[in-house]
């Protein structure tokens, strides 16, 4: 192929060969000429294509020219963004800095997405899965070359899009039996009303507890399928972080003293100390504060949940453009290969510390939609057994600005639509 990737080749002990790019193939494959490089790229079912930093085709399988109607020998020499021109979810062409080939080649990093559309030779438009590698001629050496492998997914993205409206439907629906049920649990509970002998008592209560659970499973649901396809109902105004992260921490102190838990919230000062005395900033954001709520709420409560002894700190703090606050714990921790899928949908760790305490695995995942609705970032830290840190950065507003935004605020009377 002249592209220095399938080079000379190693023996190994085994009689396997190890190729130059990790590659290792046994001593059959050495001598069939039929499972040459060649055919195997012929055989994959999967666009395989692959680029320079001209951004010129250098190799285009069979696959990629029937997902795109481009001939081999037509697109080979072309321009990537000509044979393979890409738009947003809407159609909307994406900007040079946007596609994938040349992120990778820039970041010099694998890229993976699922988000565009591919335009075919005859105006075909279908959703691609696309992962672009970048070859590595040298090491610590930007990469001439890609390679990227596309498929296309809109069967899978139409049967995902059925999913979530059905989760959505569904959800919605169930939510007013079961507030129904709980409203007439909390009459047959309420002693004005009626007298119930203690192990009735207990019964109902046991009965509202899961009730009470059933619904916030049933909104988290809903959360969830709003968020996933951007229907999730935003207010922002501008909001102080200090106010709204100390009142989340205080409301989980109840739970966490029930737990003996030592639950601490601490603001980090960038200003001068001033006679002794540390001025506490301001933190301000432009954020929906019931959203934002909710995600510390949820940080807070998990790490109350997940921290069987210690402690539990919620610290604020902040640069010049940037909001962070971190919720640090002495639990569980998370393992490290979990901490990569851990802001997925219906993700939970699975070990005997977790199966036993009851989730269901989208809190992190409404988190991180919300903190990316304000162009926020959302990761974790944690070392198995010692704890975990979760940190949420927030882009900061000047004390003028806010002050700004504020006045035209008050002037606008917005209406409040509530997810
Ligand atoms: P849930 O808590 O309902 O299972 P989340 O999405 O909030 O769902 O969290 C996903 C998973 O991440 C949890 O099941 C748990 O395994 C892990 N996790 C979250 N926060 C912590 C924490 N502070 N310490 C240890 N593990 C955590």
């Amino acid at each position: 192929m002249g592209f220095g990737l399938f080079g000379k080749k190693a023996q190994t002990p085994s009689g396997s060969s190890l190729k130059p790019g990790g590659l290792t193939v046994s001593s059959r494959f050495l001598k069939d000429e039929r499972l040459s490089s060649d055919f195997i790229l012929g055989a994959i079912d999967d666009g395989v294509v692959m680029f320079d930093r001209a951004k010129m085709v250098h190799l285009f399988n069979r696959a990629a020219s029937e997902l795109t109607g481009w001939a081999p020998n037509e697109a080979v020499g072309m321009d990537f963004t000509q044979v393979l021109p890409l738009t947003d979810a809407k159609g909307n062409p994406i900007r040079p800095e946007e596609h994938p080939f040349i992120q990778s080649l820039i970041s010099g990093k694998p890229v993976r997405s699922n988000e565009f559309v591919l335009n075919s030779k005859s105006g075909k438009q279908f959703s691609v899965s696309i992962v672009v590698s970048p070859v590595i001629e040298h090491e610590g050496h930007p990469s001439e070359t890609a390679v990227a492998v596309f498929r296309d997914i809109t069967t899978e993205k139409a049967q995902e899009e059925q999913r979530s409206d059905f989760i959505s439907t569904a959800s919605h629906e169930m939510r007013t039996p079961i507030a129904a049920i709980e409203g007439y649990l909390s009459l047959a509970l309420n002693e004005k009303i009626t007298k119930l002998d203690p192990n009735a008592r207990s019964y109902l209560e046991k009965a509202r507890a899961s009730t009470q659970h059933l619904g916030m499973l049933f909104q988290d649901l809903l959360t969830s399928s709003k968020a996933e396809d951007g229907r999730l109902a935003s207010n922002p105004s501008v909001v102080e972080m200090g106010e709204i992260v100390e009142q989340v921490t205080e409301t989980a102190r109840f739970k966490a003293k029930e737990k003996g838990l030592d639950l601490k919230f601490v603001v980090s000062s960038d200003h001068e100390v001033n006679g002794g005395k540390v001025i506490r900033p301001f933190y301000y954001c432009f954020v929906d504060p019931i959203r934002i709520n909710e995600v510390f709420q949820n940080l807070i409560d998990n790490a109350v949940k997940y921290t069987p002894e210690g402690s539990v700190t919620v610290k604020l703090t902040g640069d010049i453009d940037t909001v962070q606050v971190q919720i640090l714990d002495t639990g569980s921790g998370i393992p490290s290969e979990d901490i990569p899928h851990l802001f997925q949908k219906f993700y939970r760790v699975d070990n005997t510390a977790t199966r036993t305490i009851g989730g269901t695995g989208l809190g992190l995942f409404i988190c991180k939609k919300i903190v990316e609705l304000y162009n926020g970032r959302i990761w974790v830290e944690s070392q198995l057994g010692k704890g975990s840190t979760f940190f949420v950065n927030l882009p900061r507003l000047t004390a003028e600005q806010a002050l700004d935004m504020q006045k035209t605020q008050s002037s606008v009377i917005s209406p409040n639509t509530g997810a």
